[in-house]
């Protein structure tokens, strides 16, 4: 894997990074860019800079997939720029920032673990709640949410004169889909929304190689098998259903976990 970027539309690029294997996307307008995802921490943010700088000297503007630090923790080095993000990615990352940065600093390395103490915890300056509109030195790029799903916050970022699509971890490749912060019932339904409404057949997932809309297609069927079946186990008890799931057994924990808890309504 290196970590050079590549062109997959017009002038947009993808960086896909060792850590976390995580994909950066970068739209290049006349004279100016967009910056999707800033990584995990300063380092790795100035990291991404100096890449960014091979590609294009425009000023940029950012948007946050969501509130999960290895997406946004290396927002502070794009600053002063605008930083857009869900409303509630915002708020996340206002209220619990601190939170997360001490459960990642609990599960890293010992070598790694002074460059997320380091992070100053930036959160989106510039929000909105289901769609917005970015000109991107002239192009037209669209921002949306389309509902609960990996987070609270997911925000598809949509380039259209390119037929690329960002999902952020709303589609996942290489792994299971993270379901720690998800809503397992509405996410398939979320999926479905983004690809009906959305044109464009290279969609680049939150992690993973670049995929098409066969594979998101495939993703949101298997979610809505997911779902069902936690649905049932809701009912039935997860013992008999725990190997009917497409996951490892500590993946559909996670999936059961949070399924019931929308199923018990605790969660909105
Ligand atoms: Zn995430």
């Amino acid at each position: 894997m290196n970590e050079r970027w590549r062109e997959i539309g017009d002038r947009v690029y993808v960086r896909r990074h060792r850590s976390f294997d995580l994909n950066v996307g970068l739209v290049v307008g006349d004279d100016h860019c967009l910056v999707i995802d800033t990584r995990m921490s300063h380092r790795e943010a100035a990291d991404l800079i100096e890449a960014i700088r091979t590609v294009t000297s425009s000023p940029w503007t950012v948007v946050n997939s969501h509130a999960h630090f290895d997406h946004c923790f290396g927002n502070a080095l794009f600053r002063p720029a605008e930083i857009w993000g869900h409303v509630r990615c915002a708020e996340e990352i206002e209220d619990y920032g601190e939170q997360q940065r001490a459960a990642v600093i609990g599960r890293l390395p010992e070598a790694r673990r002074k460059e997320v103490e380091e992070v100053s915890i930036t959160a989106p300056d510039q929000t909105f709640t289901t769609a917005a509109t970015l000109d991107v030195g002239g192009r037209t790029v669209h921002l949306r949410h389309f509902g609960l799903g990996h987070s609270s916050n997911d925000v598809v970022t949509h380039v259209p004169d390119a037929g690329v699509v960002f999902a952020g971890d709303l589609v996942e490749e290489g792994a299971p889909p993270a379901f720690s912060d998800s809503y397992p019932i509405d996410w398939p339904v979320t999926t479905a929304a983004m690809l009906a409404e959305l044109t464009g057949d290279v969609i680049v997932p939150g992690h993973g190689r670049v995929v098409d809309r066969a594979f998101a297609e495939e993703q949101r069927a298997e979610l809505a098998e997911v779902a069902d079946l936690a649905r049932r186990a809701h009912v039935e008890g997860l013992r008999g259903l725990v190997h009917a799931f497409p996951y490892p057994e500590d993946v559909t924990h996670q999936v059961i976990e949070r399924a019931f808890l929308q199923l018990d309504a605790q969660l909105t």
